[in-house]
């Protein structure tokens, strides 16, 4: 599967976005190296903590079925914004610990694209070897 078919995935976890509150859509697509793709989604909360976003959703649904870190390929993360969606603070710290650090992760708004990876998005990480010693 290509940049392109992963970004198609991505719009189409996109339609399944919850956002009552902010209408802001975002899909994301996690591909795995079997070839298999998982979605998410952004799941907003009246509770605002409560949110979840769409690359959140997706990692964490594409580790309940069972892949880790070394079986994703790369992520596609897109939204109905203005401007290419950005991983928040929140979802670069999730994955910078469960994805590789050069996966490529691709942004798209449906009009403009940016390639990027963790390691790009989040230097002088906080991780797994800064806990476990
Ligand atoms: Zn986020």
């Amino acid at each position: 599967m290509n940049r392109e078919e992963l970004i198609k995935e991505a719009f189409k976890a996109m339609e399944n976005a919850y956002a009552p509150y902010s209408n802001y859509h975002v899909g994301a697509a996690v591909l795995t190296k079997d070839g298999q793709v998982t979605w998410g989604a952004n799941i907003e909360n009246a509770s605002f903590g409560g949110t979840n976003c769409a690359e959140r959703s997706a990692i964490f649904a594409a580790y309940s079925k069972g892949y880790r870190k070394e079986d994703i390929e790369a992520l596609a993360i897109v939204s109905d914004g203005d401007r290419v969606c950005a991983p928040c603070g929140i979802c670069r710290q999730v994955l910078s610990e469960l994805i590789p650090q050069d996966a490529p992760i691709y942004l798209s708004n449906g009009k403009e694209n940016v390639d990027m990876t963790i390691r790009k998005l989040l230097p002088m990480q906080f991780g797994t070897e800064d806990v476990i010693r």
